[in-house]
């Protein structure tokens, strides 16, 4: 049972004025397994104050001091890439596989931080002026349940870049990350107030965040509903907002394509992080003349997606975060069977054999079509539905059928019929057969999936106003 009582504050340990304790839970056996005390709203201001009073220092200091900063940070917390992996599977029920690249990650994406800082022009002619990005402030860092550590690591590091100070609001289910990441960020010795985190509610320490005249920007990773809020909550102050937010990614098959090849791409696009993952492939596209064929190769398939214990070696799905992600999981496949789409895989109910824990059997609905809630709303689990299409043009006309545009999956033979295809989907990133990542291209949503983008010069960008300067 491990209680974390302090948040951190202008380089130092804290007890926060808040009172409140919030139970961390082991999603595979729904166990109490620790607690964090949640900071209040003076706890926020506090630390906005610190990141307030580091600016000015920070945001002069040298791209070489910035870059050797960054990388103390780099081995700090890839020297606890083990601790790591135990909190994310112990606390967040990741199946090791996934945990150990989401164990990697954090130290990887500080790497690309340092990487685009590196390269970045924080200077550009313009006719005859200069143009010089300069750094917008202090920023407010808030961050999902889904990949905490991650995106913790991701924003801070590219903020830092910039030279910008933050201060940090995790998600509170994952107090366990946050503290092996803190650990990590005290040992590489950054300047008092450059960073800050404050483990709290949304509501209270979010909402602070979001409204003081303070912070200049908000750099959010979570739901599209607490994304536009935090566009109205900021609209006073005029932030700056960068959100990455939810999807509804589909999955586009073409009628060339080789169903027994790309099956194991259709399932891991939707079946990514336990189906947790905002750029889940969900929706699933197949040619109507096809359907059958599809669905007993997708049926087979399935049958060897193991959901269960996270520390098994062959689970490929582990258990929901908490009971209420588990609940609304349940709720959308009985939503899914009421709107008459046909169950092809899965259904409500844990995995057999399974008593305890926030664990679903992978499902597939087949025969939906696109109006369905289950074709239009985030799921966030491993719920995947079939759509059936009749030609290319009625494809990308359904892709595109979407209040979202975070992330997209065509598979077929031709590589040029797929990007003409790709080319017309509306969508922050497309992947043509390939499930593969690049960190230095620009990541973030069209429409309801965000607004801004992170990674490489984008990501940076979002932390710079451009100055014009003209000489006479
Ligand atoms: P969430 O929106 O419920 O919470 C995200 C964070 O916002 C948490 O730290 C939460 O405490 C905080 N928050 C809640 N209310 C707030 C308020 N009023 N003011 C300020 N902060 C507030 O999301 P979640 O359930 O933690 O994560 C799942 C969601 O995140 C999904 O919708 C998923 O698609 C999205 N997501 C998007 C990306 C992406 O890069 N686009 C990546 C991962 C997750």
């Amino acid at each position: 049972m491990q209680r974390i009582e302090h948040i951190y504050i202008n380089g130092e340990f804290v007890i926060p004025q808040g009172r409140e304790w919030f139970d961390l839970h082991n999603p595979s056996n729904e166990e109490v397994i620790g607690q964090v005390r949640l900071g209040d709203a003076s706890d926020a201001q506090r630390a906005i104050a610190a990141a307030k009073a580091a600016f000015p220092a920070w945001s002069r200091s040298r791209r070489e001091d910035r870059i050797a900063a960054l990388q103390r940070m780099h081995r700090a917390v890839a020297a606890r890439e083990d601790e790591l992996l135990e909190a994310i599977v112990l606390e967040y029920g990741a199946p090791v596989v996934r945990g150990r690249w989401m164990a990697t990650y954090p130290a990887d994406v500080i790497a690309q931080a340092i990487e685009a800082l590196q390269a970045f022009e924080f200077e550009e002619h313009a006719g005859m002026a200069k143009v010089i990005l300069t750094p917008v402030g202090v920023t407010g860092l808030i961050t999902p349940w889904n990949s905490n550590a991650g995106f913790i690591c991701n924003k801070l590091a590219t903020a830092l870049a910039a030279g910008c100070t933050a201060v940090i609001k995790p998600s509170e289910m994952s107090a366990l990350q946050t503290q092996v990441v803190l650990k990590a960020l005290h040992e590489a010795e950054l300047p008092p107030g450059v960073f800050n985190i404050v483990n709290g509610r949304g509501d209270v320490v979010g909402e602070e965040i979001a409204r003081h005249p303070d912070v200049a920007k908000i750099s959010f990773t979570g739901s599209s509903a607490i994304g536009q809020h935090l566009i109205k909550a900021g609209a006073d102050t005029m932030k700056r907002v960068t959100l990455e937010l939810g999807g509804k990614s589909p999955t586009v098959v073409l009628d060339d394509a080789d169903f027994p090849a790309v099956i194991p791409l259709v399932l891991q696009a939707g079946f990514l992080n336990s189906g947790q993952a905002c750029i889940a492939g969900t929706r699933i596209l197949v040619p109507r003349s096809r359907l059958a064929e599809f669905e007993t190769v997708a049926k087979e398939g399935v049958s060897r997606f193991q959901s269960g214990d996270p520390r098994a070696p062959d689970t490929d799905i582990g258990p929901m975060v908490s009971q209420k992600q588990w609940e609304r999981v349940q709720r959308y496949i009985r939503i899914g069977q009421e709107e008459g789409a046909r169950l092809l895989a899965g259904g409500e109910g844990r995995p057999e054999g399974r008593h305890a824990g926030w664990f679903v059997k992978p499902t597939i609905f087949t025969d939906a079509d696109n109006r369905m809630r289950i074709a239009r709303e985030e799921i966030f689990g491993p719920v995947l539905t079939i759509i059936p299409y009749e030609d290319d043009a009625e494809a990308i006309s359904i892709a595109n059928d979407t209040d979202y545009g975070l992330s997209a999956l065509v598979l077929g033979k031709s590589p040029e019929r797929c990007a003409s295809i790709a080319r017309q989907i509306d969508s922050g990133r497309v992947l043509i057969n390939t499930l593969a990542h690049e960190p230095r291209a620009p990541f973030g949503g069209f429409k309801h999936s965000g607004l801004g983008r992170e990674m490489g010069r984008w990501g940076m960008s979002e932390y710079l106003e451009p100055k014009t300067l003209i000489t006479g």
